[in-house]
């Protein structure tokens, strides 16, 4: 439903990959009809990296502040960040406080494992710990500081207070933990919508 749906093939060029919504009548190298020739790579659809915050348990999840990625997003400074529990309930700290919900806003966001492997008892020890960050005094709406305590803040009280081995070294600061776990997402999250806009404006991108 999200999912836009960008194509990429290959016809005659062998080191251009085009890209679009649909597969054009012709070539746009050779104007070959490109339902009655063979392609050199037949269309596949490119993985679209956002799913629905709801759907992805016991995560961490990153949207931007303000609107979508795919429409509003700028680069990481203006991202926004929560932990899904198993339910795929949200909860999130801002101005308003910490706030547990299955928000609309998180339609389309990255979704973070930083467990590789969730067993059962291990998703019921990760709700209860969020829960118990989640009802801390420190998560008041007047406390909220947007450099010094924010939802990155909220995230990494929750991460640190599972007490894992393997998180542990990454969980020193905000630059240490995005340079782990939100720049390569971010990365491949900003490839995605560089195409899709670049698509709004032509019908086919060549790289
Ligand atoms: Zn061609």
């Amino acid at each position: 439903m999200n999912d836009p749906g960008i194509i990429c093939y290959q016809h005659c060029q062998k080191n251009e990959k085009v890209f679009s919504f649909k597969l054009p009548d012709i070539c746009n190298f050779c104007s070959a009809e490109l339902s009655n020739t063979e392609l050199r790579i037949p269309p596949f659809r490119i993985p679209y990296p956002f799913r629905d915050a709801t759907k992805e348990p016991n995560s961490i999840v990153i949207k931007p502040t303000h609107g979508d990625f795919l429409n509003n997003y700028r680069n990481s400074s203006d991202l926004h960040i929560g932990v899904t529990d198993s339910l795929g309930f949200v909860y999130e700290y801002d101005v308003n406080g910490a706030v547990k919900s299955k928000n609309q806003a998180w339609f389309q966001c990255l979704p973070i494992k930083v467990i590789d492997r969730m067993n059962s008892s291990l998703k019921q020890y990760w709700d209860e710990i969020l829960y118990s960050v989640f009802i801390q005094n420190s998560w008041a709406a007047d406390r909220y500081d947007s450099e010094e305590h924010n939802c990155y803040s909220f995230v990494l009280t929750f991460l640190k207070s599972l007490h894992l081995q393997e998180l542990h070294p990454f969980l020193e600061n905000k630059t240490i933990f995005c340079q782990e776990f939100v720049s390569p997402q971010a990365r491949v999250a900003a490839k995605y919508i560089c195409l899709f806009r670049q698509l709004k404006d032509q019908n086919i991108v060549v790289q």
